[in-house]
């Protein structure tokens, strides 16, 4: 007797001639050609009828009981037309599917009673609800970056199904060309955003944020459900953000349109922010971006522009002194202490260029690694960050207007 032979009928024997081609077939899916689970089956099937043992296909399966005849036209169709009915916009699907324990406990016990290591059940109705929808979808199945998740539970007596709308992402740069707005909202520190008088029951701290003044538009373009923010860094709310902008991306929950005329868009955001913000090259973004563009936020290089005040009149040829501003040691500032580990770090200044507004105000343009303090450097923190401008300086110094050039480099 071959090892198919012997293996069918120790299946037969367990399940009593109870199982379904599908079950059946798939206990044999590495040593038996398909296509699909079904036909190995039934070979295995006809196996077993030559050598006298018939199985029993009438009585329900005993691993799956007859799940799979409940991926039908009916469940397809229902999951066709709830896709319709949300008007929904996608290029790329996946199907899951949620079992009844004990299934998944016979279909594992059966591998570890015959000894194999075939794919397990679950897989497999994925598969099947996912080839019948491909049909209709026009679409295959996308493991990968899938837009929708079509869930599918046969926990109950009936399958019933839900439609998970992956997130959208969009990347782009952005402008702050005012002061006085934080980049995402900021809720209000006494009542924690449920509104109190303090905050005029708005739950804010600040009436608008860049990321309130961009995502509206986005939002009513995608109809998602809600938005989210994320920035290269970000600068303090008191400082400009200039140049070609920071990089930023912004994560759509629940988009039901995803074909954007993204131009459209840009122009649409730039209308409504008024000239407090404004939106460049905006693009369609994968999801590693949005962890991505923070994680190299601090590694990328900055320029910033600085108004900074002295105690003193100095003479032109103090300047020079700042060249000495190469390494900064730098303690986690006060400002920020509150919220931020108090820990030392180490930056490089790239580059600083000044020049005399008077004789007791200059402009830096300081050209950084990213994640060192601008202010601080300028102030020295009560000898938090060594060595700072004002002691190179002779002088207290401090900055009074902060812009942000550039954020990284250009792609
Ligand atoms: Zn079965
Ligand atoms: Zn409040």
């Amino acid at each position: 007797m071959d090892s198919k032979t012997e293996k069918a009928l120790k299946i037969n024997e367990i399940t009593k001639g109870r199982i379904c081609d599908h079950c059946l077939g798939r206990k044999f899916s590495k040593e038996l050609e398909g296509p699909g689970n079904p036909l190995r089956g039934e070979k295995i099937r006809n196996l077993l009828r030559e050598s006298d043992k018939i199985v029993d296909i009438d009585a329900p399966c005993y691993v799956c009981q007859d799940l799979f005849q409940e991926i039908d036209d009916k469940l397809i169709q229902a999951i066709i037309e709830k896709i319709k009915d949300l008007n929904l916009e996608f290029s790329s699907f996946v199907v899951g599917c949620k079992l009844p324990l004990e299934i998944i406990d016979r279909d594992e016990k059966l591998n570890q009673n015959l000894e194999v290591v075939v794919e397990g059940i679950k897989k497999e109705v994925n598969r099947e609800i996912g080839k019948l929808l491909e049909k209709h979808l026009k679409q295959e199945v996308d493991f990968d970056d899938p837009q929708i998740v079509i869930m599918v539970n046969f926990k109950r007596k009936k399958p019933s199904f839900k439609i998970q709308i992956n997130p959208l992402f969009l990347e782009g740069r952005y402008l702050k060309l005012v002061r006085g707005i934080p980049q995402t909202k900021w809720p209000c520190r006494k009542c924690k955003g449920r509104g109190c008088e303090q905050c005029g029951f708005t739950g804010k701290m600040y009436n608008e944020s860049v990321e309130e003044l961009i995502s509206p538009a986005v939002l009513e373009k995608t109809q998602g459900t809600g938005s989210k923010f994320h920035g290269a860094g970000r600068e303090d709310i008191d400082v400009k953000m200039l140049g070609k902008g920071r990089p930023f991306v912004i994560e759509i929950k629940e988009p039901r349109k995803r074909n954007l005329n993204l131009k459209n868009l840009s122009q649409e955001i730039n209308k409504r922010c008024q000239g407090k913000v404004k939106v460049l090259q905006l693009k369609y973004a994968k999801k590693f971006r949005k962890a991505q563009i923070k994680t190299t936020s601090s590694t990328t290089s900055k320029t910033y522009q600085a108004r900074v005040k002295l105690n003193k009149a100095i003479s032109e040829d103090k300047l020079k002194n700042l060249q000495k501003l190469t390494l900064i040691k730098q303690r986690t500032p006060l400002r920020v202490s509150h919220r931020r580990a108090d820990k030392f770090r180490f930056r490089e200044v790239k580059n600083i260029k000044a020049g005399m507004i008077s004789s007791d105000e200059l402009e830096l343009i300081i050209k950084t690694e990213g994640g060192l303090y601008i202010k601080e450097l300028i102030s020295g923190d009560k000898g938090r960050t060594i060595p700072n401008v004002s002691e190179v300086l002779g002088t207290p110094a401090r900055c009074v207007e902060l812009d942000v050039l550039e954020v990284g480099d250009q792609d």
